[in-house]
């Protein structure tokens, strides 16, 4: 095996192309179609949003796009970007058909949302400069730009801000079947010898999410140097994950605090979102958006008119027997 060198391998984990990005086969078709068209009118692309929960791929999916687009792409952040000021400075640097990635976009204030809608409709920016009697506006003309915005938070967008967009993407956790081709190919990136019942645990175990998939990767290659493994087997997976605590099933440290929390301070359930969220700690939008739906789709809480409440396969997990009253 190579010897690390981290940040040379995160870059070369992300894909480059959209045939190389795995998985999401839905958002690749329509932005192949998007990529076509735009290079046939030598136009840019629409505006796009990404939505969904942190890691499944939406800057990637960004970089792609600009590659594919032969521009360049400029990226920032809806807390970054906390005066008009930002904005223009930063729209200005762009060329025509380059990309503009905001993450977080839900962050954005108000009152630099409402620059972006010219900037994004007509290209252009009205600025305002001085105050009182010498207030006056001076116009830029931008190039047409394309606008990447994404978000773990697509609830909170204003709907003059979700409807400039062009189209509207959500990303969904991957399915095992893509994890382990994405497990295969993160492992020949960082030149770890791994083989298929291996990889496979690995898949299991990363809550969906592609960024996790690298994580553990780099845990387990890590762990193999240490031990002197050179091939990494299904028992070399086991013994590092069960070192960092992660379970059969990959979740993580909220995930169980939040089965537990439920099932031990509120009997089951159901419980409303504001006070899980103090339970646990975690604010209720995150809770809501990045840590329940996983949790969800995995079958361990639903989401009731009344609140949220484990379900049998949360009290197998936590290995404690349900209430004789619950009945799924
Ligand atoms: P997000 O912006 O949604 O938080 P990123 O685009 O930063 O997620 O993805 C995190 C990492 O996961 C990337 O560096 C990339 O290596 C990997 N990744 C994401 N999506 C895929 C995919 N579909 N195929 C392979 N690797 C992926």
């Amino acid at each position: 095996m190579a010897q690390p060198t981290d940040s040379l391998f995160e870059e070369n984990l992300r894909p480059q192309k959209l045939d190389d990005f795995l998985g999401q086969e839905k958002i690749k078709e329509r932005l192949y179609i998007l990529v076509q068209a735009a290079k046939i009118k030598k136009e840019p692309l629409p505006h796009l949003l990404f939505s969904g929960p942190p890691g499944l791929g939406k800057t990637t999916l960004a970089h792609i796009l600009s590659k594919e687009m032969n521009a360049s792409l400029k990226i920032t952040s809806g807390p970054a970007l906390d005066k008009a000021a930002n904005l223009a400075g930063i729209l200005t640097t762009l060329e025509s058909f380059d990309f503009l990635f905001i993450d977080e976009i839900h962050r954005l204030s108000r009152p630099v949302e409402e620059y972006l809608y010219p900037a994004m409709e007509d290209f252009r920016m009205d600025i305002l400069i001085d105050q009182g009697p010498n207030a006056r506006s001076i116009r830029l003309n931008l190039p047409k730009f394309t606008l990447v915005g994404a978000t773990t938070r697509v609830g909170l967008l204003t709907e003059p801000l979700r409807s400039r967009f062009g189209l509207i993407n959500r990303l969904e956790y991957y399915k095992l079947e893509e994890l382990v081709k994405i497990v295969q190919r993160s492992s020949r990136i960082l030149e770890m010898e791994i083989n298929e019942v291996a990889a496979r645990e690995v898949a299991k175990r990363c809550r969906g999410t592609p960024r996790t998939v690298n994580h553990l990767l780099k845990w387990i290659r890590d762990y193999a140097y240490a031990k002197g493994h050179q091939k990494i087997s299904l028992n070399v997976v086991n013994d590092a994950l069960a070192m960092i605590e992660i379970d059969e099933d990959g979740l993580d440290e909220m995930d169980k605090k939040i089965l537990e929390t439920i099932v031990y301070k509120f009997e089951g359930g159901p419980v409303g979102l504001q006070s899980l969220a103090v339970a646990v700690g975690e604010d209720p939008g995150t809770l809501e958006e990045v840590h329940e739906p996983y949790l969800i789709m995995e079958g361990y809480i639903k989401r009731t008119p009344q609140g949220r409440v484990v379900t049998t396969r949360a009290y197998e997990k936590l290995k404690v027997a349900p209430p004789s009253a619950q009945v799924e």
